[in-house]
């Protein structure tokens, strides 16, 4: 069945389809947002939140070590009920579901539940070969990503979870191999082993949670060795282990000559854009070798055709705020007279492991792939860091990277106590491309974690030219420590 031109269609109702969502509707009415599968976006379904839940839960009551450091008595009777952790995730991660269901249920009849499939850069249908055709001016594609899961491990059946199936688990373990130690691995591995699993790491790298400075990954890893075992070698395979009577009574994870046995695996290695179903090929564009069509980020524009993709679908930074800013990108140009383009954010990546680690700005591995720049490394150890001590959260590093010759800041990497917070502030410096001089030319209060920036900016600036830089030769900006913790 066709029906009657449309002036723009959308394809997934995740954070990119609403974003476009939002600002189709501005310019509008003659829409329609199709998606397959649950409703209520990734993010709040089984990403971004109900995985901080999980964290939230886990760092609370890992506080019980803590406290008899601190004169409180009585942590030994403290006991997670991981079930009740559970049950807790599910009812706030429904409430944030329903937020997101409201926008779509709103929409009546403009909201249409199916899987659809190009046909051309104008037609969608939905459903399959006799399902309904529609025509549109523009289509924007949003239809996220899944978790990579190799068919092999799928076929060992209900015991291999992934971030699709981990949050339905009434409990787990009492053993879980995480294997993949990116954001995802790093943040849920810490978080089971901190409510009471025993949790075996996987990793085929040596890079952690997205990291690329030695020194900032080195500290992370001991973090996350205080809480569980990690191992990195050759690829992880996995073996069910019979019980006997036609069942199974674990699975053998083998990497190299590490052994584990574990009642669930959770497979976090990495997740894949959902296009290969979706018709690119009827696009006339030429895919790489990825399946993935040209497509600018400024724009979201594939081509120069009428059609865009955002999001993770895009694979370009799989991130909410990403996924969101693309959304709106492509909303916008699918209904403007010419396309426009948007300046990208300053990348932010952060990982919610204790201490969080982060990526602002330019990688240390992206700064260092540049071979006309010199680079200045500035640094700080937050083991003796005042306020950190005081909270016992004396642990990690932050290295801030510089341009030599401008002194601007260009990025920086940290494994740190309120680590997404110093992101924070790093990424809006970097934006506003100050300089390590401008930035110790700034407040910083005592005591405050934030102080611990201030010395690795020090420390940086210490490197820089004065001749040709904005660091003043004033005490203010240049100073050295006082050397007393307390006061630094
Ligand atoms: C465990 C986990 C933790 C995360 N934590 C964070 C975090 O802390 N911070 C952060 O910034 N990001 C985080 N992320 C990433 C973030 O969740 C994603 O970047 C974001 O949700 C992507 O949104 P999206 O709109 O691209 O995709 P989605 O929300 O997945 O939406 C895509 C929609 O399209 C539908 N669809 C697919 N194909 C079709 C089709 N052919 N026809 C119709 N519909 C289709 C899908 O079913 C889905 O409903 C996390 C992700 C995970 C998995």
């Amino acid at each position: 069945m066709d029906t009657p031109s449309l002036d723009t269609l959308i394809i997934g109702a995740g954070s990119a389809g609403l974003a476009a969502l939002r600002e189709v509707r501005k310019r509008t009415e003659r829409f329609v947002l199709i998606n397959d599968g649950p409703y209520g976006t990734t993010c709040a379904r089984v990403g971004c939140m109900p995985s901080k839940l999980l964290i939230e839960a886990a760092n609370a009551y890992h506080q019980r070590h803590t406290l008899g450091e601190f004169g409180i008595t009585g942590a030994d009777g403290l006991a997670a009920d991981l079930p009740a952790v559970l049950r807790r995730l599910r009812r706030l991660r429904d409430d944030f579901v329903a937020g997101a269901r409201q926008i779509t249920d709103a929409l009546g009849a403009r909201s249409i539940a199916g899987r659809a499939r190009l046909l051309g850069p104008q037609q969608v249908q939905v459903n399959g070969t006799s399902g309904t055709i529609y025509h549109a001016k523009s289509i924007i594609l949003a239809p996220g990503s899944k978790p990579v899961l190799p068919p092999e491990w799928r076929a060992l059946g209900d015991r291999i979870l992934t971030t699709d199936t981990l949050f339905e688990q009434a409990t787990l373990g009492p053993r879980i191999a995480v294997i993949g130690l990116g954001p995802v691995g790093v943040e849920l591995a810490q978080a089971l082993a901190r409510l009471g699993l025993q949790v075996t790491g996987y990793a085929t790298s040596e890079w952690l949670g997205g990291l690329s400075d030695p020194a900032v990954n080195t500290s992370l890893h001991e973090a996350l060795a205080r809480d569980f075992s990690l191992h990195t070698g050759p690829a992880a395979t996995l073996h069910t282990i019979p019980d006997g009577s036609g069942g199974i009574s674990g699975i053998e994870v083998r990497s190299g000559e590490h052994r584990s046995v574990v009642d669930h695996v959770l497979v976090a290695i990495g997740r894949r854009p959902q296009l290969a179903c979706l018709g690119l090929d009827t696009l006339g564009v030429a895919l790489d070798d990825k399946g993935m069509p040209p497509v600018n980020p400024q724009t979201m524009q594939i081509a120069n055709l009428p059609v865009y993709l955002a999001g993770d679908a895009h694979n370009h930074r799989p991130l909410l705020h990403e996924a969101a800013d693309e959304g709106h990108i492509a909303g916008m140009n699918a209904l403007a007279p010419a396309t426009r383009c948007y300046q990208r954010r300053t990348p932010l990546a952060i990982v919610f492991s204790d201490p969080n680690a982060a990526v602002i700005g330019q990688s240390l591995r992206a700064l260092q792939a540049q071979s006309d720049l010199v680079l200045v490394t500035g640094s700080i150890d937050f083991a003796r860091q005042g306020r950190a001590r005081a909270s016992q959260h004396h642990h990690g590093r932050l290295n801030v990277y510089a341009d030599q010759t401008s002194g601007r800041l260009l990025g920086a990497e940290l494994c740190a106590p309120a680590g997404e917070h110093l992101a924070h502030l790093l990424a809006l410096a970097i934006d506003q491309q100050l300089t390590v001089g401008q930035l110790l030319g700034m407040p910083f209060y005592h005591p405050v974690l934030e102080e611990g920036l201030r010395t690795a900016l020090r420390d940086a600036a210490r490197q820089l030219d004065p001749a040709r830089t904005s660091v003043q030769a004033s005490d203010l900006a240049t100073c050295d420590a006082i050397g007393a913790e307390a006061l630094d």
